[in-house]
């Protein structure tokens, strides 16, 4: 008989298979030779694991390859397996000596207090199934194609390798919605849903996966598989159709014009992405240049970046945010360590502002590319107007000091993001804000005081909540008033469900997600 499980959808999709289970770090049935010979047989293992993930780096770019060279490192660090391979001398088996000694590895980063120590558990198990593999010899069954991957979490090696030449999707007993693999699953359009708990699957042979509704039915009946057949049709035509307004001006039926300009991190994403199917960058990601763990991005390095967007857009206007780390976001060095509450603490503007170095750096490589093209500079997190007085005259310091070295440099238009409750409520205070770009993310966290990446409070933290659109509709008719341009950023302009209420509110500019241009279009077209 089907049984239903509600997780969390993480990523969006529809898929019916065969389960292969994500092969855990199965010790059982090996015999283990002298210490000698498990010494060499770990060693060995660690690297083979180590060339599958080099080789798995040169296919991927940007935040996976990043991952991967963090797992590589770990691999090839000695003091990773110096406690296994103490332990076979002692006359444990490679297996067990391996196992034993990551678990106790990945139970000190899960415990951690740190958002990045957490999230680099998974990188963890990762390295521990794959080096235990090796030692085992265990077949990797998430390379078989077509199937739904179930287990206790993925990490995201398992994620690159799997073969999705025939879709595919994800159910996890554990797993968040802000993982890499998440991210990576979006990216790649497979469904995925976690936090279904391992009751209803530990047992199961064939799934439907729908990662909007994030719901996975267990052993579906034939009326289930009818139900499906008829929702993916649904959600092909919907696709299909789509399509057809990717190149086109965002109309209502009105004949209103909606601008509809698309959010970047890096500028690898640039060459998927056809410049005529938007009106520009509505927000670029800055702090993705800066890897945690590696040295800061230097000015012409940022330079060069900033200048990349300005080039593919060729004349579009380009919206680049100064650094917002901190939060979920954090870099070591940069942001303060143990903080209670990472969300409210130093982060954005407010971090920068104590970072004046850092800050400067950044300013000047964004001066120096405005003259290049249509840039526009927006400042994450601000709370009171000071914090753009103190962004602009630092901007002034650093125009002064290229210019001085003959330097061809300008100020760009400097924006803010609407994202701190304080700032909607009252937007009369920040007049000296050329633009407003709204961050629906987390100004809806802070208004329903719901954590943006807690799955436990998903339900609460919903950006259509009346009082969340209360502060958008507000924020759009005081730029209407005052002829300030106001856009909004946040995941909610990506999501077509949402359009209407947004345009409702009075935004008529919306920046989404790559993926999501077509799909938001015809949206607007509805309308
Ligand atoms: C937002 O908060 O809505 C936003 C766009 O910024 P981020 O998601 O990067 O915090
Ligand atoms: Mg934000």
């Amino acid at each position: 008989m089907a049984t239903r499980l509600q997780g969390t959808g993480a990523s969006d999709g529809l898929f019916m298979g065969p389960v292969r289970r994500l092969a855990g770090a199965s010790t059982a049935e090996r015999r283990a030779g002298t210490p000698d010979a498990e010494h060499q047989v770990l060693r060995h293992a660690i690297t083979l694991a180590a060339a599958e993930v080099a080789g798995l780096m040169e296919r991927v770019e940007g935040e996976a390859q990043d991952m991967l060279a963090f797992q590589l490192a770990m691999l090839e660090d000695d003091a990773l397996s110096a406690p296994a391979l103490a332990a076979i001398a002692s006359g444990i088996g490679a297996h067990l000596a391996w196992v034993d000694a990551l678990d106790g590895e990945i139970a000190g980063y899960e415990a951690s207090e740190d958002d990045y120590f957490r999230a680099r558990a998974a990188d963890l198990r990762d390295i521990r199934d794959r080096v235990l593999r090796h030692v085992t010899g265990t077949a990797d069954e998430a390379a078989v194609p077509g199937a739904v991957l179930v287990g206790e979490d993925i990490g995201p090696t398992a994620f690159l390798e799997a073969d999705w030449s025939q879709g595919g999707a994800i159910a996890l007993f554990r797993g968040s919605t802000t993982s890499h693999v998440a991210m990576l699953a979006r990216a790649r359009g497979i469904p995925m849903v976690v936090g279904l708990g391992e009751e209803g699957l530990a047992a199961a042979q064939t799934l439907i996966v729908d990662g909007g509704r994030g719901l996975v039915t267990a052993e579906p009946g034939a009326a289930d598989e009818e139900a499906f057949r008829q929702d993916r049709a649904a959600l092909e035509g919907q696709r299909q159709a789509a399509e057809q307004f990717r190149l086109k001006p965002a109309l209502r039926r009105s004949g209103e014009r909606i601008e509809v300009l698309v959010n970047v991190a890096g500028v690898e994403e640039l060459a998927h992405i056809d410049p005529a199917s938007c009106d520009g960058i509505g927000l670029m990601r800055s702090e993705f240049l800066f890897r945690d763990g590696a040295p800061l991005p230097g000015e012409d390095t940022q330079f060069r970046a900033y200048r990349a967007f300005l080039d593919w857009a060729g004349g579009r206007p380009v919206t680049i945010r100064t650094l917002d780390i901190g939060g979920d976001k954090p870099i070591r060095g940069l942001t303060p360590e143990g903080e209670q509450n990472p969300f409210l603490g130093l982060r954005g503007v407010r971090l920068t502002l104590a970072h004046e170095e850092v800050f400067r750096t950044q300013l000047k490589a964004l001066a120096r590319a405005a003259v290049h093209g249509p840039l526009k500079v927006m400042i994450p997190m601000v709370t009171v107007p000071g914090e753009i007085a103190r962004t602009a005259a630092l901007f002034e310091d650093c125009l002064a000091e290229l210019t001085a070295a003959g330097t061809p440099a300008k100020i760009p238009p400097l924006g803010i993001m609407v994202e701190v409750p304080a700032v909607a409520v009252a937007p009369e205070l920040f007049a000296s804000a050329a633009f407003f770009s709204i961050g629906s993310n987390d100004l809806t966290q802070y208004v329903t005081a719901a954590s943006r990446d807690d799955a436990r409070v998903a339900a609460l933290n919903d950006p259509a909540h009346p009082a969340v659109l209360r502060l958008i509709a507000a924020v759009a008719r005081h730029g209407r008033e005052t002829g300030t341009p106001v856009s909004l950023c946040g995941d909610m302009a990506s999501e077509p469900r949402h359009v209407k209420a947004l345009i409702a509110a009075g935004v008529t500019s919306l920046s989404v997600a790559p993926a999501r241009i077509a799909a938001v279009k015809a949206a607007i077209a509805e309308l």
